[in-house]
């Protein structure tokens, strides 16, 4: 019997934390193990994050397993849908990246009978909510955040710290900059610095940008 028999609905996973919180090794644990049990598992990755491989989810401690990559300019629900179908699991790697209606996407393979697991990073470099996560994290089953550990205290970190040459950077540079640890360094609340307070809401992030 296979996850997607008898009518019966499936289940989100999601993975979150900072960089270096190990969430693709999470991700890849689980597929791995849905593959012992004879699961049939899709592995599927956004194109922007081709940073050590295009049809690979590389961990940073090298880790690597095929990956389906999605690209944004033929993400449509029926494009996954149809590339699904055939699976019991499907894993999402940096779902962050995907733009918003990934969250249809998911909860369309779910109510299919699904198990879909998505690992990704719940905050940007501002220290404010990424993409799509929120809304992800609120209709999952289950989350697991994963912490790392600050690179300059040692406490427990869920924070992105980006470094632009050595320095924080800053609030209003552009969100999406792909890249390993010359750029980007795990850190807790207290040592996570940005030259702007972080805005949490959506409206929040509308109205500045509105200004
Ligand atoms: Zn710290």
């Amino acid at each position: 019997m296979t996850v997607a028999s008898a009518g019966k609905k499936g289940r989100l996973e999601v993975v979150c934390g900072s960089m270096f919180s190990g969430k693709t090794e999470e991700l890849m644990s689980k597929l791995k193990r849905a593959e012992y049990a004879r699961q049939r598992v899709l592995a599927l990755k956004h194109q922007l994050d081709n940073r050590k491989s295009m049809t690979c989810i590389v961990s940073h401690d090298g880790r690597a397993r095929a990956a389906h990559p999605i690209d944004n300019c033929v993400l449509s629900i029926q494009t996954i849908i149809d590339l699904a179908d055939q699976f019991d699991v499907i894993g999402f790697d940096e779902i962050q990246f995907f733009p918003e209606d990934i969250v249809q996407v998911v909860a369309k393979l779910v109510l299919m009978g699904k198990r879909v697991i998505a690992a990704g990073l719940d905050l940007d470099f501002r220290g404010e909510p990424f993409g799509p996560m929120p809304y992800l994290l609120a209709i999952a089953d289950e989350v697991v955040k994963l912490k790392a550990i600050c690179v300059v205290c040692t406490k427990d970190a869920h924070y992105t710290q980006r470094l632009v040459n050595g320095e924080p950077a800053r609030y209003n540079d552009p969100i999406i900059l792909i890249g390993a640890q010359e750029f980007y360094e795990a850190r807790c609340r207290d040592c996570f610095k940005i030259d702007q307070e972080p805005l949490i809401l959506p409206a929040a992030r509308q109205a500045a940008a509105q200004v």
